[in-house]
């Protein structure tokens, strides 16, 4: 099952229209990294301590979508989806704003994102086996916490690392072998799959300013400092994007989430694991 699941997803990913811009012009994604985790994993249970009690481990989302105890095994399914190279080189060239085709990647790609999850989760139903993409279910909440500001009741950042997809990064992001400027998703099924061996032991291992302080590119990006060398001000970052950016394309761009991603363009780890 598990190399099904692979090339369930890369076709989904090579032959959905939904993976096309508006004027079929060019892909939003190219080829998805995939990789697997244990519900059971005590990562997940790490998170919960340090996100909060909001924070819905992999067994809460099967159960409370398929009735208490359904399943005590089984696995999350994660995916990065690394965003075409001629967009990522349209936002390169931005310090304020980001490009249209950014945007779009961010607003359309993302609805792509959803129906790969949805297509995946259906994929496995009908094989059998109960499944969840939380990100689409209607249990998925947004939470502002005191904690760790805005967040949400699942993270496919944390789903993603788990999953032995990447690393967490200056500027919260997940830095993978195909860079940090991608989308994650995933789905959480009771089907058991042997896990992927994770090829890293820090939260922090393939970000240069934690491994030799010396990059800080993405401090040098961000039009309203919300990154240090101490770390990511989410209320800064999500008050540029609600108060700056969104009133000056949304209408222009023509969608309602736009994205920013300056500090994910025109950086060491944009499109690989820097410094390898
Ligand atoms: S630009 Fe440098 S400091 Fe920022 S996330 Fe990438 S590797 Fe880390
Ligand atoms: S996404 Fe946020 S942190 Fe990154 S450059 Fe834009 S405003 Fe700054």
């Amino acid at each position: 099952m598990k190399d099904l699941i692979i090339k369930e997803i890369q076709a989904f990913v090579n032959t959905s229209p939904l993976n096309y811009s508006l004027d079929k012009r060019y892909k939003y994604f190219y080829e998805p990294q995939v990789g697997f985790a244990s519900i059971n994993d005590p990562l997940f249970l790490q998170y919960k301590e340090k996100i909060g009690e909001f924070y819905l481990l992999p067994t809460d989302w099967l159960d409370s979508e398929f009735g208490p105890n359904t399943s005590r095994k089984g696995t999350v399914i994660s995916w990065v989806l690394p965003i075409n190279e001629a967009v990522i080189a349209t936002n390169r060239a931005e310090t304020l704003l980001p490009s249209s085709e950014w945007s779009h990647v961010r607003f359309y790609g993302e609805q792509f994102n959803r129906a790969l999850e949805e297509h995946i989760s259906k994929f496995l139903s009908k094989s059998g086996f109960q499944s969840i993409a939380p990100s689409i279910s209607s249990r998925w909440q947004r939470v502002y916490s005191d904690n760790v500001g805005h967040a949400s009741n699942w993270s496919e950042r944390h789903a993603a690392y788990a999953a032995g997809l990447g690393t967490f990064s200056l500027n919260d992001a997940l830095i993978t072998e195909r860079g940090i400027a991608h989308r994650c998703g995933s789905v959480i099924t009771e089907l058991v799959i042997e896990p992927t061996i994770r090829q890293y032991q820090g939260i922090y291992d393939y970000c240069l300013h934690y491994n030799s302080q010396k990059c800080g590119a993405c401090i040098n990006r961000c039009p309203v400092d919300a990154i240090t060398k101490d770390g990511h001000n989410k209320d800064l970052c999500f008050s540029y994007s609600r108060t700056q950016i969104k009133p000056a394309v949304n209408e222009i761009y023509g969608v309602t989430t736009p994205g920013c991603g300056l500090c994910q363009t025109r950086v060491p780890c944009e499109r690989h694991i820097p410094g390898k």
